[in-house]
């Protein structure tokens, strides 16, 4: 399989994976937290299926599209290790997480602090979508539509 191929195939499931969320997601309370606002692909997705909720966007550096700019108070810019510790106890409805590199061992790295991190920051119920597997004694996996290949995405609900 090309690059191109992959791409394709990990983007396809992030989409259908947000969207298979939704209802979940729309019966909790609390924010929608981004981590990783990139492009601002995924915040637009998620700004579209959650018009009414609070999304709140994670990144070391602005660089989204014009048009997919979060408000200013709806944006934190840092390493997000740092940044988002801010926020344990915000208790979100749901936490997308979109930071894996694709490199092995950065992404070794980054999965050090991330499971914690991201346990903390949701209400108890709440959701996290993940491109990167999260193994944390409080997040319980949850079944990926059935057309997501095992591993392509992964999704937790917290205990
Ligand atoms: N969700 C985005 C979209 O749909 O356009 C794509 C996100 S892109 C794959 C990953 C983003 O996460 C990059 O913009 C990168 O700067 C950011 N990122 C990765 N690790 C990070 C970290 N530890 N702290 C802050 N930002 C990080």
């Amino acid at each position: 399989m090309s690059r191109l191929d992959s791409f394709i195939r990990r983007m396809t499931a992030q989409r259908d994976v947000l969207n298979h969320i939704g209802d979940m997601v729309k019966e909790l309370e609390g924010p929608v937290l981004e981590l990783g606002l990139g492009n601002g692909r995924t915040f637009d997705h998620l700004r579209t299926h959650f018009p009414e909720r609070r999304i709140i966007a994670f990144d070391r550096a602005l660089a989204c599209h014009k048009s997919s700019t979060p408000d200013k108070e709806d944006l934190v810019i840092g390493e997000i290790r740092d940044t988002a510790q801010q926020f344990t106890g915000i208790n979100a409805a749901l936490v997308h997480v979109d930071i894996g590199t694709g490199y092995e061992e950065r992404d070794a790295v980054t999965l050090t602090w991330l499971p914690q991190l991201a346990a903390a920051l949701l209400a108890p119920g709440g959701i996290v979508a993940s491109g990167l597997e999260l193994n944390h004694s409080q997040l319980e996996n949850l079944p990926l539509p059935h057309h997501v290949k095992k591993g392509r995405y992964f999704l937790y609900r917290r205990i």
